[in-house]
């Protein structure tokens, strides 16, 4: 009578049709996830709106995707679901996932669309029937708008990573996008995250929905640990290199608050021999598949990314994430670090912070009721300590290549005189010398009393500093004003004495920001102009003095280039554009969150 479904398993319990079934065999999924536990018999059951929170990572895309297979008739041709999401790599993964739990379901088409690819092959696509789309937003609209889809009589409209797609700006095509949708419709909300954006568009769009939540809202997973790194501002980035070096078969993402970072990052790691590349949202589709390709592959050991780009990466195996800096929102930090731990395994979340940013290690451990555990950045000494002995278990771990056997006689006559040990030794300095050199005179990173004498500073004195831009740029101590505030991210009087002249101006900030306000304009470009900042000789209280060595390479220099080998992988065109952006479009997307959801 029944097929082979030996006993009644986890997920016939939960409604699902034979079909389905033994495509989840095939996938070797023996046990539903929670909030596909959860999700699959309430939408089911009934024409529900359903709002799901769970995390990154919790099988969303079966708890939404079972039952929508099992309620679309594919028999007829006509669209009857639609799933939208952020971005085209997640687009492309939720068909990929919906192509394998339908393989059994006959007649079932799941088409994705996309921008950057043909429109007009996906519009041929779909004409051939699809049941079901899956598109990012920006794409759905333009073909909406050229008659290229008709989606009046959908029964099902998935938004998935909603708090995503509202964070990258897409409220208003979502809006356009359901409006071609007929009224009497479900609407399933998945997201990570519940921030008010999200809670606005589920009260507007949906009507009654069912909550379901997945484990406690913001808390991170169990085999993440967490740990940060103080270090001064300047040091950032020879902490990162510390870190890497300290764990040579890092595989990680590096995460930067900006586009112009994410770049900057990835080419120092890039120039000093790291396999490193990034992602962003200003480089090409195919830029971008090129890059998470070799990451894939584990060419690239680091990937530096924005929150944005990094949304569409699921590897697995990821065993660091690296918060170069701190996201605004506390919530961003928590999709960062389900980048690591994932299926089970064990990750680390670091965190690289400035003596100013403690409080927001405190706002952490409060809010994901998890501890940070303080970390010294590793000495040069451990540093080589550690590489050495990686080394010396790379050798033992080599498989031998045989094609060198032909040489040997004569290489052994060339080190006859050598007794094994002095073999080894000579063996090591050859790989090690370099880095040892390099981190012979490093410095520790973790003194950060502050200004190294360079000032001296006390809290609540001030710092002024001059900057080249003045009134022929369009400023007035106003405007000035309120560029300085966006950009610096700092609170409402934090900037003060603004004077502005014609061709630069003065500004004043409590000196506890004053490592803040450097970093920030270090490198900052602005419609491709250069925008600096000084302290002011003129500095008031407590302030003046010189910035030693700001343009200057940091942490002695070059490092040792080659020390890692490219396999091959050449990031290509990442340096094109990503410069400009500026503190502009960041603060556009930042100004639209609410007060409450920051730090
Ligand atoms: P989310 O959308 O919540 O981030 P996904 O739906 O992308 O998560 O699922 C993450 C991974 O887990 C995918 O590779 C998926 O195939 C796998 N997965 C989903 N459900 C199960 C399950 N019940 N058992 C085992 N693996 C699963
Ligand atoms: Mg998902």
């Amino acid at each position: 009578m029944q097929l082979i479904l030996n006993t009644m398993n986890k997920f016939e319990a939960l409604g699902l049709g034979d079909s389905i079934l033994k495509a989840v065999e095939d996938m070797g999924f023996t046990e539903p996830s929670e909030v596909q536990e959860k999700a699959i018999p309430i939408l089911l059951d009934e024409d529900t709106d359903i709002v799901a929170l769970a995390q990154t990572g919790t099988g969303k895309t079966a708890a939404f995707g079972f039952p929508l297979i099992e309620k679309i008739d594919a028999n007829s041709r006509i669209t009857q679901g639609l799933i939208l999401s952020p971005t085209r790599e997640l687009c492309l993964q939720i068909t990929n996932e919906l192509k394998n739990y339908s393989k059994y379901t006959k007649g079932l088409h799941t088409v994705a669309i996309y921008g950057g690819a043909s429109i007009h092959d996906q519009a041929r696509e779909i004409k051939r029937g699809a049941q079901i789309i899956v598109a990012t937003p920006g794409r759905m609209q333009d073909m909406i708008n050229r008659k290229m889809v008709d989606i009046s009589n959908i029964g099902y409209c998935i938004l998935d990573e909603a708090d995503e797609m509202l964070n990258m700006g897409f409220y208003e095509d979502i809006n356009a996008i359901l409006s071609h949708t007929p009224e009497e419709k479900s609407t399933w909300l998945f997201s990570a995250t519940m921030p008010r954006e999200v809670a606005t568009i589920a009260k507007r769009f949906m009507s009654d929905p069912v909550e379901i939540t997945v484990g406690h809202k913001n808390t991170s997973s169990k085999n993440i640990s967490h740990e940060y790194y103080m270090v001064g501002s300047r040091d950032r980035y020879p902490a990162l290199k510390r870190l890497a070096d300290a764990n040579p078969d890092i595989f990680s993402v590096i995460f930067c608050r900006t586009k112009r970072d994410t770049q900057k990052v990835a080419e120092n790691l890039i120039n000093d021999g790291y396999n490193a590349a990034a992602i962003h949202g200003d480089l090409s589709q195919n830029q971008r598949d090129l890059v998470m390709t070799s990451f894939r592959k584990r060419q690239i050991q680091m990937l530096v990314a924005t929150d944005v780009a990094a949304r569409g990466i699921d590897v697995d195996d990821i065993t660091h994430v690296v918060n170069y800096q701190l996201p605004d929102e506390i919530e961003t930090y928590t999709h960062r670090s389900g980048r690591t731990g994932r299926a089970g395994k064990n990750g680390v979340s670091m965190v690289i912070v400035t003596k100013s940013e403690a409080r927001k290690i405190k706002a952490l451990e409060r809010i994901l009721k998890t501890t940070f555990e303080k970390k010294d950045v590793p000495s040069g000494e451990e540093i080589c300590q550690v590489q050495l002995f990686h080394l010396a278990n790379d050798i033992k771990e080599a498989e031998i290549n045989h094609e060198i056997d032909t040489y040997l006689p004569a290489i052994n006559e060339v080190l006859e005189d050598f007794t094994k040990e002095e073999l080894i030794k000579k063996f090591f300095s050859v790989e090690f010398t370099r880095f040892h050199n390099y981190y012979k005179k490093a410095k520790d990173l973790n003194n950060v009393s502050e200004g190294r004498g360079d000032y001296a500073e006390s809290s609540g004195s001030s710092v002024r500093y001059f900057i080249n831009i003045g009134e022929k740029d369009g400023y007035d101590w106003m405007r000035l004003k309120d560029f300085l505030k966006e950009t610096l991210d700092l609170g409402r009087d934090a900037v003060s004495r603004v004077d502005v002249k014609e061709n630069f101006a003065f500004f004043n900030t409590d000196a506890d920001q004053k490592d803040k306000v450097l970093e920030v304009f270090e490198n900052f470009t602005q419609d491709g102009r250069s925008i600096n900042i000084e302290v002011s000789k003129t500095s008031g209280r407590g302030g003046g003095g010189r910035r030693k060595g700001r343009s200057g390479r940091r942490d002695g220099g070059g490092g040792f280039k080659g020390k890692r080998r490219s396999e091959g992988f050449k990031p290509r065109g990442s340096r094109d554009g990503g410069n400009n952006e500026g503190g502009n479009s960041g603060n556009g997307r930042r100004d639209r969150k609410k007060r409450s959801d920051r730090w």
